[in-house]
């Protein structure tokens, strides 16, 4: 089948990996004129890193990523209050757990995909499935058909939109909003550590990366629509880390010299069912379970490898690829996304209690045999992938 794939993220192209595998011509659109750089990073684990290791890219990402040593939380002051060691992570994954910019997986699952068609700077803005095709309108004017269109196309899919209806009726927020940012030549660096401070409402971390600079991020409580200007943006975080202490006042006094900001609400996506006809969604797209989850990514690329296999045994029949797709995903996503919102309160507590109780099991959950049962937990390490056969 020829197969369009609005979104060249992370579960984009890993789609358009297995599609191609199991024969069929994948073809790759993307809003942004190239691949998307700098960002945040992500914690890599799981069922997508199973994934990442079928598609031969576990060494790149190893060399591109970081073993992250310690979490590490800090008080107004900067003294030390609670601390976690990865390796803990690590242990309960086997070592099958990297940190890495977001963008670099990316760009490493988009590299697997040489040969594959990819437009970039052109996206689907208009579908028409007339039950035996779907005819598509480009944002360039260009008209195409082809037999699947899939939205691949990140927490504000405009494929959903098209297909399902407004963002509205299947968001659901958590009143928790994230920004990130790159300082460059910021110190103190602390290598391999994730040091964050938090109060009631705010968070405030950051993470020494390669080529001497430092990620910021800032996760916090707000209702109120956010700004899509980077001035109004920077000035948002300006005001609400004004009186948090720590290093906030270093960190804000450079804000001004920072000329690329993400900035979103912290939501979910949860729909009954991610197809309609011949189009489907996928990753973020069908059932964002936020940062909160620490393994978007992942079950990004699960979902991919899932929907590619499922298309491959119904050998055409879309109908049946489809239900198998999300009777294998629905249930797990699910889980993992209540799981989230239960961690939410943990992220960003609400109160000086709720703190002091976060701090209280971090410290508890560094104890080695209570590392399993607070961590291992938390981790729901439950997914095998399905063998689908290769042609
Ligand atoms: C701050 C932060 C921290 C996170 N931490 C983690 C973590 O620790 N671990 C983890 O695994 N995950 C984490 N995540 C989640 C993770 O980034 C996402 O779940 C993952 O990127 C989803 O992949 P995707 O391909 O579905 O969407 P995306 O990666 O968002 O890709 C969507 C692509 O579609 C493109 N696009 C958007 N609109 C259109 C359009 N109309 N037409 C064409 N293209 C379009 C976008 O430009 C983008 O390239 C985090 C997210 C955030 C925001």
């Amino acid at each position: 089948m020829r197969i369009a794939i609005n979104g060249i993220g992370v579960a984009g192209p890993t789609l358009a990996y297995w599609l191609r595998l199991y024969g069929h011509k994948p073809v790759l659109f993307e809003k942004a004129p190239a691949l998307r750089r700098g960002g945040y990073v992500v914690d890599f684990w799981g069922s997508g890193y199973d994934v990442a290791d079928r598609m031969q890219l576990i060494p790149d990402l190893t060399s591109d990523g970081y073993i992250i040593k310690e979490l590490r939380g800090v008080n107004r002051q900067g003294r030390t209050r609670t601390r976690l060691k990865v390796k803990a992570l690590q242990d309960l994954t086997q070592g099958r757990f990297l940190t890495i910019a977001r963008s670099d997986l990316a760009a490493r699952i988009f590299a697997a995909c040489d040969g594959i068609a990819a437009h970039f700077g052109c996206a689907i803005a208009e579908l028409d499935d007339d039950g035996a095709g779907v005819d598509v309108t480009l944002t360039d004017g260009r008209r195409d058909r082809f037999d699947l269109v899939i939205g691949a196309d990140g927490l504000h899919s405009h494929i959903r939109t098209l297909a399902f209806g407004p963002q509205r009726d299947f968001e659901r927020r958590t009143g928790l909003a994230v920004a990130a940012f790159m300082l460059p030549g910021y110190r103190p660096r602390d290598e391999l550590t994730y040091v964050q401070h938090t109060l009631p409402h705010r968070q405030l971390s950051r993470i020494a990366l390669r080529n001497d600079q430092t990620l910021i991020l800032c996760v916090f409580a707000t209702e109120a629509a956010l700004p899509h200007d980077l001035a109004g943006q920077k000035a948002l975080i300006a005001d609400i880390y004004a009186k948090t202490g720590w290093e906030a006042p270093a960190i804000l006094s450079r804000l001004d010299r920072v000329d690329e900001l993400y900035l979103d609400r912290v939501s979910q996506i949860r729909m009954p069912d991610w197809s309609r006809g011949r189009v489907a969604l996928l990753g973020d797209a069908a059932a964002c379970a936020s940062l909160l989850a620490g393994e978007g990514t992942g079950l990004a690329m699960t979902e991919a490898y899932v929907l590619a296999g499922e298309l491959h045994k119904a050998s055409g029949d879309y109908r049946a690829a489809f239900a198998a797709y999300h009777d294998r995903m629905g249930n797990h996503l699910q889980r993992k996304q209540d799981a989230a919102l239960k961690f939410s309160g943990f992220f960003v507590p609400r109160s000086w209690g709720a703190l002091f109780l976060r701090d209280l099991a971090t410290n508890l959950a560094a104890i080695p045999f209570l590392t399993r049962w607070l961590v291992g937990a938390s981790l729901n390490l439950d997914f095998t992938l399905p063998a689908y056969q290769r042609p």
